[in-house]
């Protein structure tokens, strides 16, 4: 193989991969023209708390299964939720993102790990996760402390559902706060799992597998 064939190979390459330099100045949003296209939630705000759980082996699969903890997802999808995080943190909060844009060759790892659908999406038909249109996220107060929300994350049992209603009063209150905002903002529930938000109508678009670019 020639050097250069390597060298546009490997130019040809890059574009395919979601990078995870964060940009020297944060970005706007409105300047992106492809509503689709993936980009990093960080190069567009200081404002989020990040606590990637797939990028540690803090999650149900006990594996890390993601290269670097970054939150990628669609152009429209990080307008809303940039959106919504303003309207958290005008009452005082703000939202700590636990999983966003995830690799069907990652789902597929989780599968394998775990096939059971009642936990993990099957691949072939994918989830919004591996659309770039949905998010994993709860509250945090001024101090970084999380709301009680009744169960953690990936939480797999009805005490994590939206139905279920024998939790304390201020648990449902801070489930209803999460719930409301994200719904004003484009977004909605999914019924069996209170940190889940699906941004409307992003059911409709592909599924993607993008590889992301860790730096060091
Ligand atoms: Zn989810």
């Amino acid at each position: 193989m020639s050097i250069l064939f390597l060298v546009l190979l490997t130019a040809s390459c890059q574009s395919a991969y979601l990078n995870s330099q964060k940009s020297p100045v944060l970005l706007d949003i409105h300047q992106e023209s492809d509503e689709n296209a993936f980009v990093n939630l960080k190069n567009f705000s200081n404002d989020f708390v990040f606590d990637m759980k797939y990028a540690t082996a803090d999650n149900f699969l006990k594996e890390k299964v993601y290269p670097c903890g970054e939150c990628f997802l669609r152009v429209k999808t990080i307008k809303a939720l940039l959106e919504a995080n303003k309207a958290f943190m005008k009452k005082g909060y703000r939202i700590k993102l636990y999983d966003c844009y995830r690799p069907l060759a990652i789902q597929k790892k989780m599968w394998k790990l775990v096939p059971d659908a009642n936990y993990v999406a099957n691949p072939k038909k994918g989830s919004i996760h591996n659309r770039g249109g949905a998010v994993d996220i709860t509250l945090v107060d001024s101090l970084g402390m999380e709301l009680p929300m009744g169960t953690a994350f990936d939480f797999f049992g009805e005490e994590a559902g939206h139905h279920y209603q024998n939790l304390s009063q201020e648990v449902l209150d801070n489930r209803k706060f999460l719930k409301e905002i994200m719904l004003q903002h484009n977004f909605k529930s999914f019924d069996s799992e209170w940190w889940h938000y699906n941004l409307n109508n992003s059911a409709a678009d592909k599924v993607s597998n993008q590889k992301w670019r860790c730096a060091d």
